[in-house]
């Protein structure tokens, strides 16, 4: 009898000649994820499940709340493994149901029996398990409609294992699977999770931030790095470019219209973002925009950032209300950090009356009386990175 976690694989499992490339991807990352709990651990793959052992010294505690940053996962279960007949499953369940019941009052089994040729069947399997947990542990009933607690015997190919229920995992895609990305992430509640969602995806996020020194401070580029550091959490590393647009901002100032500043500004930021993606082969720009949010977000304003491109760029908040995405930033952990009261470059720099309905030939016009190409080149001259692993 020995005490195991099951990862138990999302929609990955859809995937037909590619399953085993996404596998690989997934075992990878749940080995490089482990190494930070004590312990060694041995991994075993079938059925769609990815079941962790651990030797005498792993801290299967550890273990399971890092399981819980891997996508591609659906369900993260703990449980106990045991031999494959009904003795030593009831003896697992009486010496570990209290691990398994975690307090409830109601409970139902669940038979999962992959392994067909096992004597008996799935309902019976329940009744006998059932029974025994009601002989073993007081004030427990059984609710088959709505039970606190799932009680579940597998009976799988090599052994049965015993758990309740599970949780919710990271789901997804397995980090890796679908490309680089790079993500314009500012210290906002917004550009986080635009990352995030996508990383979830299967996407490698790398990001790139436009500081404004000195107007910008050191903390607000601090912050910037530990939003970074919680997407890398979920991804295992993530490279962060700083770009300093000081010079652009004062251009812009110097020669155009107030009211199209903050609009000329993110202009630069997607060529200058786009130069930096072909350079280290990502596929694609994103954004934490959502339309209408604020005046730069306008469906007019988005084609007029947009339009300086030419790879795709991702919205992924597009559809979503400011509620939602803060929803988002708590259960991913960025939130609190995101809240934290530095300036960005962009609020320092917001005009009072903004072009909410802005042509592409009025922002070309104002781009005139600027040295684009100058001031692009010399601000990623200026480009700095760091690797957060
Ligand atoms: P966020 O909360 O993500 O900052 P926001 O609602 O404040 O979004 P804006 O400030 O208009 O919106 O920025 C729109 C998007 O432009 C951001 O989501 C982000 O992707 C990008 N962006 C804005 N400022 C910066 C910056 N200083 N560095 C990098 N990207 C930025
Ligand atoms: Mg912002």
């Amino acid at each position: 009898m020995k005490e195991v976690i099951l990862l138990k694989y999302g929609e990955m499992v859809l995937k037909g000649l590619n399953k085993n490339y996404f596998n690989s991807l997934l075992i990878k990352r749940v080995r490089n994820l482990l190494k930070e709990a004590d312990g060694n651990f041995t991994l075993d793959y079938s059925q769609s499940t990815l079941c962790i052992r651990g030797d005498e010294n792993a801290d299967m505690d550890k273990a399971y709340s890092l399981m819980k940053k891997v996508f591609g996962v659906s369900t993260i279960c703990r449980g106990i493994e045991c031999e494959k007949d009904m003795a030593a499953i009831k003896k697992a369940l009486i010496e570990h149901g209290d691990r398994f019941l975690m307090g409830a009052k109601t409970f139902k089994c669940t038979a999962k029996r992959s392994d067909k040729r096992f004597p008996l069947n799935s309902m019976q399997i329940c009744a006998e398990c059932g029974e025994i947990i009601l002989e073993n542990f007081d004030g427990v009933s059984v609710d088959v409609n709505d039970p606190e607690v799932n009680i579940t015997i597998e009976i799988r190919d090599r052994a049965a294992f015993i758990h309740g229920g599970g949780e919710k995992g990271a789901c997804g895609m397995p980090v890796g699977s679908n490309g680089k990305a790079l993500l314009l992430l500012s210290g906002g509640i917004d550009s986080p999770v635009a990352g995030y969602m996508v990383a979830k995806r299967g996407v490698f996020v790398d990001a790139v931030y436009f500081e404004s020194p000195p107007y910008t401070s050191e903390a607000a580029k601090e912050k910037v790095i530990s939003l970074a550091k919680k997407i890398g959490e979920y991804t295992g590393r993530i490279y962060l470019h700083f770009v300093s647009v000081t010079e652009i901002q004062q251009a812009i100032m110097d020669n155009c219209e107030e009211k199209l500043f903050t609009l000329l500004l993110r202009r630069f930021m997607m060529r200058i973002a786009e130069r930096i993606a072909d350079e280290i082969h990502a596929g694609a720009l994103v954004t934490g925009e959502s339309i209408g949010q604020v005046a730069s977000q306008t469906m007019m304003a988005l084609n007029v950032t947009d339009s300086v491109v030419n790879m795709p760029v991702f919205r992924p908040c597009i559809g979503l209300d400011k509620d939602e995405i803060v929803t988002r930033a708590r259960s991913i952990g960025t939130f609190e950090i995101s809240s934290l009261p530095y300036d960005d470059c962009c609020s320092l720099f917001t005009p009072k009356h903004p072009n909410t309905r802005p042509t592409e030939d009025l922002l070309i016009e104002a781009e005139k009386k600027l040295d684009v190409e100058g001031l692009i080149e010399r601000a990623l001259a200026g480009r700095t990175y760091i690797k957060i692993e």
